[in-house]
């Protein structure tokens, strides 16, 4: 397996001008490509903070943050940002709104625009490219949200808890869809979630984060898994088996902290 991202020994504080906060400490993982890396932890433990050092927004104050083995840089293209709201401008049609980053970088090419409205149709949404954000559903919004990161193909996707703002059947058949999708575009992604079963439905691999200033409590494995999409695995009798092994270890977090995020369902 090829590694498409390594995390070396980082720390990060935040220095403010009345205080300091230390999100970071000392945390080192990998991600390989292909592999949707699931990252779960208490709230305001620093997973925001983790997909701001991979995206190079922040640098560390110590330690190396490497993408495809370059040094992780926010002016390059390496990664693209999925974020928790679908932030699409309502004045522009869906179409527009895909090709919204490549204008921005001055690389809307036709090619490009070929790729954006192939993307689209191979997702079902190419009959509604002239539409206007209102007219589509939250979850359609979110497969546009999606589109638009991915014409800029970026090796690396983050995604912040891209569904939270669904509500939860919603969420459900989004996370089939945008499984689907990266699957079967082949992309790498970090996907930070506080909701446990989120995590263990879509991703390969999960790394449970300790507390603030936060490392690596555990990494889960969920490679019998990695035959069935979101839906079938939470059908699957193991599903519970490590539903119970995160919880668990988030418990022993939880005590330190008594945080009251994460709530089991
Ligand atoms: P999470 O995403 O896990 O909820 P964050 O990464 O957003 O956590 O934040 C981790 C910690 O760092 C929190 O205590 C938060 O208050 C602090 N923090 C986040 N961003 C900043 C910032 N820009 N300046 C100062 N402190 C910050
Ligand atoms: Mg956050």
């Amino acid at each position: 397996m090829k590694t498409i991202l390594q995390m070396q020994n980082v720390s990060l504080t935040y220095h403010t001008l009345k205080n300091e906060t230390q999100a970071v400490k000392d945390l080192s993982f990998e991600g390989y490509e292909g592999e949707l890396l699931g990252i779960v932890g208490p709230s305001g433990c620093g997973k925001t903070t983790i997909l701001s050092l991979l995206s190079g927004i922040l640098s560390p104050s110590q330690g190396e943050v490497l993408i495809g083995g370059e040094k992780a840089d926010c002016h390059s293209n390496l990664t693209g940002y999925m974020l928790q709201r679908d932030e699409l401008m309502s004045w522009r049609t869906i179409l527009s709104n895909v090709l919204l980053g490549l204008e921005i970088k001055k690389i809307k090419t036709p090619e490009k625009i070929e790729h954006a409205k192939e993307l689209l149709n191979k997702y079902n949404l190419g009959e509604f490219k002239d539409f206007y954000p209102n007219q589509l559903s939250g979850g359609m919004k979110q497969r546009v949200a999606l589109i638009r990161t991915l014409v800029l193909e970026p090796k690396l996707l983050l995604l912040d808890e891209p569904f939270s703002a669904l509500d939860f059947q919603t969420r459900l058949n989004v996370v089939e869809d945008v499984y689907t999708i990266l699957k079967s575009e082949g992309k790498s992604a970090v996907f930070v979630t506080h909701d446990i079963s989120e995590a263990i439905s879509m991703c390969d691999r999960v790394i449970v984060l300790t507390h603030r200033p936060c490392s690596v409590k555990t990494i889960i494995d969920l490679f019998e898994l990695k035959d069935y999409t979101p839906l079938k695995r939470r059908e699957l009798p193991v599903f519970s088996k490590y539903f119970d092994k995160i919880w668990h270890s988030l418990q022993d977090t939880k005590e330190k902290e008594n945080d009251k995020e994460i709530t089991k369902k």
